[in-house]
């Protein structure tokens, strides 16, 4: 139980297709794969998606702050010293994803060390979350097919579409696009990551409302805070806050102040513990919830599906655990699968997934 070392991976692995958006593109999973191993020789892994353009992280800050800060810390240190484990990683502001891997990782070793499924430690609820896939910025038309594709190959029947372009009918367009092909059945919401302002966000509003939007996130900077609060007043749809509110903290002040009315889940952001105290919060203020993705691999995937399916109020939406359908390989031994639009969880001991060596040899940078 007590963690002898922890070692970060750096790797490269390429997307067969980019995913374009309003803050950025991902191109290739230049992660970063976190090993802990206790003194009793069991090896805890989590995967750590630099995202630089919305958390200023990136894999070499995460190989650095992991390397130099937290884990001389946390050496020495049981599995179960979790408010320990909290108090190091909280002197340190920031650097959630780093931090998300580190607790996931401990999450892992515990599991396997107590020879459980994180998924029951965390809570047990379901065994299947039903699946929701991202669709990135193209033509309406390759959207549509994408969609269609996608609920052809795996049943899949939640969209979120990524929007913040402008003019925003370059959007709207897309909306409306994939509710005349995909018809009332489909659930389609979607995601600005903060491309509009508030007024641009509140002239779409109409046509979103018209293709059936179910749910707008990161519609403008959550720092305009007057527009967005205006937006949010104005809103029949929840306005839903992801990269706003990594952190408890982050959650009462937006909620509370009006900024937004749901909240996206990522366990890659801070981890399963994270997760919960957000999930926590959101269950006291009457919150409706989501399980978000940081562009996961299968990895991170399958820590999202541990989670969201062990806790009740995250089986309520479809979860976004799609995105590693896009790259071309992965580090996983066993690859996930989704069929009739749901992904089921794991019944191997630890976060549920094995690491091909092999693979991980191929793409490792040092
Ligand atoms: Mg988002």
């Amino acid at each position: 139980m007590i963690i002898k070392s922890i070692e970060v991976i750096p790797y490269a692995i390429d997307y067969k297709k980019p995913l374009k958006f309003a803050s950025g593109m991902v191109n290739v999973a230049d992660h970063v794969l976190l090993k802990l191993v206790t003194e009793d020789g069991v090896v805890g892994y989590a995967d750590t998606p630099p995202r630089p353009y919305t958390y200023g992280e990136t894999q070499g800050s995460i190989v650095s702050v992991i390397e130099t800060l937290f884990a001389p810390k946390l050496v020495g240190l049981k599995l179960t010293d979790a408010e320990r484990i909290r108090e190091v990683l909280h002197k340190t502001i920031g650097n959630d994803a780093a931090k998300g891997a580190i607790d996931i990782a401990i999450w892992d070793a515990l599991g396997k060390t107590l020879e459980l499924p994180v998924h029951q430690l965390l809570g047990g609820y379901a065994n299947s979350l039903k699946v929701s896939h991202m669709l990135g910025f193209d033509e309406p038309a390759v959207v549509l097919d994408e969609a269609l594709s996608m609920r052809e190959q795996y049943g899949i029947n939640a969209f979120k579409v990524k929007v913040g372009r402008s003019p925003a009918k370059l959007d709207l367009a897309i909306c409306k696009a994939l509710r005349d092909g995909l018809g009332d059945s489909a659930d389609i919401y979607v995601d600005a990551n903060r491309g509009w302002t508030a007024n641009e966000a509140l002239a779409a509003l109409p046509a979103l409302m018209d293709a059936g939007i179910s749910t707008f996130e990161e519609p403008c900077d959550a720092k305009d805070a007057m527009g967005r609060r205006e937006l949010v007043k104005k809103s029949l749809i929840p306005i839903v806050g992801d990269e706003s509110v990594p952190t408890p903290g982050d959650v009462s002040r937006e909620l509370l102040s009006g900024g937004c009315t749901a909240i996206s889940i990522k366990t890659a952001r801070g981890g399963f513990s994270n997760a919960t105290r957000v999930l926590d919060l959101c269950e006291g203020l009457g919150v409706e919830v989501m399980i978000g993705n940081q562009i996961d691999t299968q990895i991170g995937t399958a820590a999202s599906l541990a989670f969201g399916a062990a806790k009740k109020a995250t089986t309520k939406k479809a979860a976004e655990l799609s995105n590693f359908l896009d790259m071309a390989d992965d580090l996983v031994a066993e690859p996930l699968t989704i069929a009739n639009g749901e992904m089921r969880v794991s019944a191997l001991p630890g976060v549920g997934v094995e690491i091909d060596l092999e693979k991980l040899e191929r793409y490792r940078l040092r």
